[in-house]
């Protein structure tokens, strides 16, 4: 029997493990960095799209195959090397994700008021990284810098009234915050035109949709240049043509007495942040494209004008970060692969593949990773098979003990499965889902309180 190590528990590392499971010829640990699985599952998916974290309920299966075994708060490259992993297990793949996000590089950006997406996101999902995040909701004026799903997400979040929230797993210091916003106007912004805009059509729509929030943008900026209307006529453009359509009807739409409004604005570019001890607003240059349909690029025309907003989030995409002992692509922010075979030097690393986001980048819905993490499986089972001579390896007999000896207390499946209960009984008296732990501590006493009674 193979012995695998897959390192991360997000929707890659469950379709690599269940795979693998399924071949019947392989055991699966599972190493996580936090106690919990389910990655951007449980701590990216927005909360008010309950339906979306359904995987984890296939995700649940696949952990009672035999076989899989998870190991929670471990942090590979931290808690034990990659050489450690190499000699325990036949094959260790990374599915580690995109943890970290692009920057804008531009004067200003660190200015106390201006944030990551990232850091919104893991906020108001409750993610133990950033609990000790705070963010100035008394600003009226917000911007957003990017047009892609999570700028969708952080704009609903921002704009929803609170009571339509409160329903869901939403973190309990995220309402409580929330609760109290005086954000009014969201400006979300772009660096090319309408039909360059990242969102799904569905995503859009509920924009359009929030109770006693309007919409509104330059009629101006929905006329298209020649190859952006060649884009939305191509059936490669059928979102794009159907977020025209969107954003036309929202154009056509009175402004009304709106409690919080959301300005589309497209062609503009932040070329620098001012402001003294906290984000006075940003410098934004309008833009124009040039280049062939679907290879528009957005360049700055030197016309500038300045946009007073007191809260900033940058949203132009996530990468990977480098794993001690790993080959890394800085440009691209993934590992190198070939279908999911790590490269170093031009040639496969023996043993070493990835999937999902660290694997491809940050692109495509949850699904994606399971055809990704199906090829990078396929291919270790290959490469396996090919060498008829494989030693035999301990396994977890050499790693648990490993990481007892440097004191980490990690958790198992069942030891997720108390937490999770436990989450849902607290969630049950408040009327939501789940309420979520957002301290490793109190996970962890979880567990140990479980285990004593
Ligand atoms: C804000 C946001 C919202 C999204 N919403 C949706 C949505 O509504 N619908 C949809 O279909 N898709 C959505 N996506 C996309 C979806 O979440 C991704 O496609 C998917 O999570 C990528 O899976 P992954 O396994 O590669 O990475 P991740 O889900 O990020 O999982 C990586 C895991 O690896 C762990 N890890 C990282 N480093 C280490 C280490 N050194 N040692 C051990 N463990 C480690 C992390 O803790 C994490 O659990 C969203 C993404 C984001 C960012």
């Amino acid at each position: 029997m193979l012995k695998i190590a897959v390192v991360g528990s997000g929707p890659s590392g469950f379709y690599t493990a269940e795979a693998l499971l399924k071949s019947s010829k392989a055991e699966v640990d599972m190493l996580e960095r936090l106690p919990v699985p389910y990655g951007l599952v449980r701590y990216g998916v927005a909360p008010d799209h309950p339906k979306l974290k359904l995987p984890a309920t296939t995700y649940a299966r696949t952990a009672a195959l035999s076989g899989f075994r998870f190991v929670g708060g471990v942090t590979v490259g931290k808690d034990v090397s990659v050489e450690e992993l190499k000699d325990a297990y036949h094959a260790v793949v990374f599915c580690c994700g995109a943890e970290t996000d692009r920057e804008l590089g531009i004067p200003g950006e660190n200015l106390p008021g201006s944030h990551a997406a990232t850091a919104f996101v893991g906020w108001y999902n409750g993610h133990p990284d950033f609990l000790q995040h705070s963010f100035d909701l008394t600003q009226e004026q917000v911007a957003i810098i990017g047009q892609g799903n999570v700028a969708a997400d952080v704009c609903r979040i921002l704009a929803k009234p609170v009571d339509d929230l409160r329903q869901t797993d939403i973190a309990e210091h995220a309402l409580q915050a929330l609760a109290e916003s005086r954000v009014r106007e969201i400006h979300i912004i772009g660096r090319r035109g309408p039909a360059q805009a990242k969102f799904t059509d569905k995503e859009l729509r509920e924009l359009g949709e929030i109770p006693q929030a309007g919409v509104s943008l330059d009629p101006a900026d929905l006329v298209l240049d020649p190859a952006s209307a060649k884009e939305i006529e191509d059936p490669r453009g059928q979102t794009a043509a159907w977020n025209m359509a969107l954003l036309r009807e929202f154009a056509s739409r009175p402004l009304a007495q709106a409690r919080r409004r959301i300005h589309f604005r497209f062609l503009e570019s932040p070329v620098a942040l001012y402001g003294g001890q906290n984000l006075g607003g940003a410098v934004l240059e309008k833009n124009r494209l040039e280049g062939p349909p679907f290879g528009q690029c957005a360049l700055g025309t030197g016309v500038t004008a300045r946009l007073d907003c007191g809260l900033l989030f940058r949203s132009v995409g996530y990468k990977g970060l480098e794993m001690p002992g790993l080959p890394f692509d800085e440009r691209r922010g993934i590992i190198p692969n070939r279908e999911g075979r790590v490269i170093g030097d031009g040639l496969p690393l023996t043993g070493m593949y990835c999937a999902g986001w660290i694997k491809r980048g940050p692109s495509g819905i949850i699904g994606t990773n399971r055809a990704d993490a199906v090829e990078t499986a396929n291919h270790l089972l290959a490469d396996m098979h090919t060498n008829a001579s494989l030693p035999s390896k301990a396994g977890a007999s050499a790693l648990l003990p490993m990481l007892a000896s440097r004191g980490l207390r990690c958790t198992s499946f069942e030891d997720w499965l108390k937490i999770d209960a436990a989450e849902i009984a607290r969630g049950a008296e408040a009327g939501k889902p789940r309420e979520k732990f957002v301290r490793i501590k109190d996970m962890l006493d979880i567990v140990s309180r479980q285990a004593a009674a």
